[in-house]
């Protein structure tokens, strides 16, 4: 699979003779020029480990993680049980656009609560496409989010639908 979003990138990497990289221990992404690319992209393919300059970090994604902290929150609420699948659908999609886009933006945990569900994600950018795709996609919710900056800087949105009591635990795997 092709992640590389930027071609022109591509292009200058092949042409390049010595590129600086930055490749994370964890989870193997890959920084160049200030672009993230996924293990599996084209642009892992043309490390050359003697002629490129790589060094070995943890990428800030996979740093969230191990901190358990995250930069974005996004709680669905009261998903009406004839709505749900397509709410899902609608948030996994969203999910893996940006994924797709930029492989540090990722959900690393999604609860359930008897009033809906909690995604934490790696991106405030991510947070806010999701609850927007909701938001665009059903009329019957309404959204409130704020940007917390301390302690550590966060988006939070609530996604609420207006009808109560139709909620399912039925998350499938
Ligand atoms: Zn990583």
């Amino acid at each position: 699979m092709t992640l590389i979003k930027n071609r022109y990138v591509t292009t200058r990497a092949q042409v390049k003779k010595s590129k600086q990289l930055a490749l994370c221990t964890q989870c193997g992404d890959i920084q160049y020029k200030g672009f993230w690319y996924a293990s599996d992209s084209q642009l892992a393919l043309m490390i050359n480990e003697d002629k490129d300059s790589v060094s070995y970090s943890l990428c800030p994604a996979c740093q969230m993680q191990n901190k358990g902290s995250c930069a974005g929150l996004v709680h669905v609420k009261y998903v009406p049980k004839n709505m749900l699948s397509s709410v899902l659908a609608i948030m996994q999609k969203a999910v893996e656009q940006d994924s797709l886009e930029n492989p540090q933006h990722r959900v690393l945990e999604v609860s359930v609560a008897n009033d809906g569900y909690t995604l934490k994600t790696t991106s405030s950018s991510m947070a806010k496409n999701i609850g927007r795709k909701i938001l665009d996609a059903c009329e019957m919710c309404e959204a409130k989010s704020i940007y917390r900056k301390e302690p550590e800087s966060l988006y939070v949105t609530d996604i609420v639908f207006s009808i109560p009591g139709y909620f399912s635990q039925a998350l499938q795997k």
